[in-house]
């Protein structure tokens, strides 16, 4: 699973949680996202300018 960040408000999209309130369910996988989707915190950056950090989890 990834995680991924907005580069303006830091806001951060996790597949393991969605975003319920986008209506992406938890689990939902990046790819599934619309590629026109924009940061739901501040609207002004799109999926491709959100930065992917990978889950350190053990
Ligand atoms: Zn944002």
């Amino acid at each position: 699973m990834m995680s991924y960040t907005c580069p303006v408000c830091e806001y951060v999209y996790d597949e393991r949680i969605g975003a319920p309130r986008e209506g992406f369910a938890p689990g939902t996988a990046w790819e599934s996202i619309p590629d026109d989707w924009c940061c739901p915190d501040c609207g002004v950056r799109e999926k491709v300018d959100f930065a992917p950090t990978e889950e350190v989890s053990r």
